[in-house]
């Protein structure tokens, strides 16, 4: 790419009109004066490799990735992270100008770096954690909740052989306890994650009994929509620190920002207002 080429990125899923990430990065494009652009692209299954392919050529240096491609990206790739194979998904490409395709996988990083800004006091070997859920954001949860040394995880879901087949995967730190006993899980646990669905505008609402939290656990939900969802409502009554989903969807965002555009970014709370539109 010439000197004077304008680097662009965006977005691939599909559907692709919810995603946050255009006002997110536009952000920063414009908060440090970057002359670059994000773009939104809707594509089907049967174009994604014509258009992952293509896109190097029209100036793109890389593009996120969501659902439902984020697993199929990764046979397209000369090069996965350990994080993103371990995984089984990426969400972030880099066009390298030799031609490959370097794939990766930020959402653990994004958890533990929200963990980290929200809840300054946390430790994340200070005792058990407690994870409800077992879809594909628990993957990047229980890979990074490992990585930062939380001695044992408890986990539970509603399907509990998805629950077994991560812990056959991700070993013997991994305890699965049965879905209608999820409440007991929390006993003693220092962090507290909901990486399930339950509790999102216009999904079911989180109905397992919350009265075990113990009192200055951190306790964090994926859901951000809404910000304050009744785990977290439950958790701030128990005494806990809690921590909204928002902020894992924004620190996922910075490796590739600084990857595609050469500097890396800040997320404060002028990004999450603009990212909520307020
Ligand atoms: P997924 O792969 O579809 O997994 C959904 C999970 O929710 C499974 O564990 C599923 O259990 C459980 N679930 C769904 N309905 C349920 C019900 N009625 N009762 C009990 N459990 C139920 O989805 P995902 O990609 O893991 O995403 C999960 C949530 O995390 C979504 O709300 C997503 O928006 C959010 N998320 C947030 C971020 C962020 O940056 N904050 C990043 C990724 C995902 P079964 O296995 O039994 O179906």
């Amino acid at each position: 790419m010439s000197d004077n080429t304008i680097p662009l990125a965006g977005v691939i899923g599909d559907p692709i009109g919810h995603s946050l990430s255009p006002r997110l990065h536009g952000h920063w494009l414009r908060t440090n004066g970057i002359i670059g652009h994000y773009i939104p692209m809707q594509v089907t299954n049967e174009n994604l490799e014509h258009v992952i392919r293509t896109l190097p050529m029209a100036g793109f240096v890389g593009v996120n990735v969501t659902i439902p491609h984020k697993e199929t990206v990764l046979n397209l790739a000369d090069t996965v992270t350990d994080r993103a194979a371990l995984i089984g998904a990426a969400n972030t490409l880099i066009f390298r100008p030799d031609g490959k395709i370097y794939a990766d996988n930020t959402d653990g990083y994004g958890f533990i770096e929200n963990l980290r800004q929200g809840a300054s006091d946390w430790v994340p070997d200070a005792g058990p954690a407690a994870v409800f859920g077992a879809g594909g954001a628990a993957r990047a949860v229980l890979a990074s909740l490992i990585d930062v040394g939380v001695p044992e995880i408890r986990l539970a879901n509603r399907t509990r052989a998805r629950a077994d087949a991560l812990r056959a995967e991700f070993g013997n730190r991994i305890k699965v306890c049965d879905w209608l006993q999820a409440g007991n899980m929390l006993d003693e646990a220092t962090t507290v994650v909901n990486t399930t669905s339950l509790g999102m505008v216009g999904k079911t609402e989180f109905r397992a009994p919350l009265d075990g939290f113990k009192p200055g656990a951190v306790v964090t939900d994926l859901v951000y929509t809404p910000l304050r969802t009744h785990f977290l409502e439950e958790a701030e009554k128990a005494g806990c620190v809690t921590v909204d989903g928002l902020g894992m969807l924004l620190h996922q965002a910075v490796p590739g920002f600084e990857r595609w555009f050469g500097m890396r970014p800040v997320v404060d709370d002028a990004l999450r207002s603009a990212v909520l539109g307020i």
